[in-house]
């Protein structure tokens, strides 16, 4: 559908192919060799990813997979192996099903009419669009986060484009703007646009082409659009993920296909409400000799924060459990071709190094004591003191403290509940657990 356009609408387009014919971007991998499964490649790994971020990844995929047929034909494992790091691994999984419906439905040349390329798994319109009108010239609007910038700005277009109703609105314009000639130049600029002038957070308009009928600009509220998402507070969940080592290798699993980081391989994962070594028992049939707990780490999902318990556990014989279809033991001096999820690989990489050692040891030692006993399991104290305690301090040490602390309470006749007596206690703690002293002067001192 070309819509009613009108001449400013052609001035947009014209002056945006003036602009990208000085400016634009030409030179990128994708951009060179242009066919349809190149492009759709490119476009797939920039859906959440920048230009800079993907060429690497790009440039790799393309030498193991040139074609479709490499694609469709290789182990799943493979493609996600590549494609660790980028992250939205279902990306990764719909393009390798996608390669498999052309290669068995199309006779393994990528389909040229739109309706066809929009029903493969993992592609939307404004990516059927995108692929279509950069490899095959044919005329279809887009719509990805950088057009939608522009148009929003543009025409100073209210409201989250999340919207159905705004992003309706968007839709309408893309397709007004988009040229019968030139699309393939237009929807490169357009992008271009987006990315390297009109960017989020400070928009270059002195050099924008568009300027002079920019609403946004006009009003100087550049800012305002497009509406930013609703704020939501995301909730955080919580897991353990168990590092069992045995021999110089790691059990690592297969996840299932669905859900976060689906067909990647990771450590088996198991509830905070229990303790590691009862659920290795259990679960495992596996008899952990010593277990340490390694620093909680973050990892944020769009729709929230998921942390990360990572315990690492040494078992002394592998009790039957064997590389299978879901399970194998991941020798950390040979790595194998695996899809591992971001958090997983960073892991690997300190057992690996040996940081996964020193981070343990770091974390048990007991300066004043002069010890390495065993870890705390959990955070014994919330706030930035618990924490330090719980990366820093022993179970033992911990113990020995309160231990200490009853001591000091008794001879002294404290209070716990009295300010200064408390704040008394706190400063003898740090010079228990920590050597240092409190960095504070200590004001009280009780009487002997
Ligand atoms: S004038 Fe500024 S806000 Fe408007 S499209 Fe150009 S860069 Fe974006």
């Amino acid at each position: 559908m070309t819509g009613s356009r009108n001449s400013a609408e052609d001035r947009f387009a014209a002056r945006l192919l003036v602009w990208y014919r000085r400016h634009g971007r030409k030179h990128l991998p994708w951009q060179r060799a242009r066919t349809a499964y190149r492009v759709w490649v490119s476009e797939i790994m920039l859906q959440q990813t920048r230009v800079a971020g993907v060429i690497p990844y790009y440039t790799r995929f393309m030498r193991r997979f040139p074609g479709i047929p490499a694609l469709a034909d290789a182990p799943l494992d493979e493609v996600l192996h590549l494609w660790s790091g980028l992250g939205y691994y279902a990306r990764a999984r719909n393009l390798h099903k996608a390669a498999q419906v052309i290669r068995d439905d199309h006779d393994g040349a990528f389909p040229a009419e739109f309706e066809a390329v929009a029903a493969l798994p993992g592609i939307g319109r404004s990516t059927a669009g995108a692929i279509l009108a950069l490899a095959c010239h044919q005329r279809h609007a887009i719509l990805d986060g950088n057009v939608k910038r522009v148009l929003a700005r543009f025409h100073a277009v209210a409201g989250w484009p999340g919207e159905k109703s705004v992003e309706k609105k968007l839709w309408r314009l893309a397709e007004r703007h988009t040229p019968d000639r030139n699309v393939a130049a237009y929807t490169q600029a357009i992008m271009d646009l987006g990315a390297t002038l009109c960017t989020r957070a400070r928009p270059r308009c002195a050099e924008c082409p568009l300027a002079t009928d920019c609403r946004a600009h006009a009003l100087g509220r550049e800012q305002d659009f497009p509406a930013p998402r609703p704020r939501k507070v995301l909730p955080v969940r919580r897991t353990r993920m168990l590092l069992i080592t045995h021999d110089g290798k790691v059990l690592l699993e297969k996840r299932p296909p669905a859900g976060i980081w689906g067909g990647l391989w990771g450590f088996p994962e198991m509830p905070v409400n229990e303790t590691a070594v009862d659920w290795c028992r259990r679960r495992l049939h596996l008899r952990p000799r010593v277990h340490h707990t390694w620093p909680v780490i973050r990892h944020s999902f769009t729709h929230f924060h998921l942390e990360v318990e990572p315990i690492q556990l040494e078992v002394s014989a592998a009790n039957g459990i064997g590389d299978n279809g879901g399970r194998i033991w991941y020798d950390l001096r040979a790595s194998r071709r695996l899809g591992l999820a971001v958090p997983v690989a960073n892991l690997l990489k300190k057992l690996r190094s040996g940081l996964g050692e020193k981070a343990m040891v770091h974390m048990v030692k007991c300066i004043l004591l002069g010890e390495e006993l065993e870890g705390l399991e959990r955070p014994p104290w919330p706030g930035e003191l618990g924490r330090r305690i719980y990366e820093q301090v022993s179970k033992q040490a911990w113990q020995r403290w309160l231990q200490h602390q009853t001591m000091l309470i008794n001879e002294y006749r404290l209070s716990a509940i009295e300010p200064k007596a408390r704040k008394f206690l706190e400063a003898e703690m740090e010079k228990f657990l920590f050597g240092g002293g409190s960095a504070k002067p200590i004001e009280y001192q009780p009487e002997k």
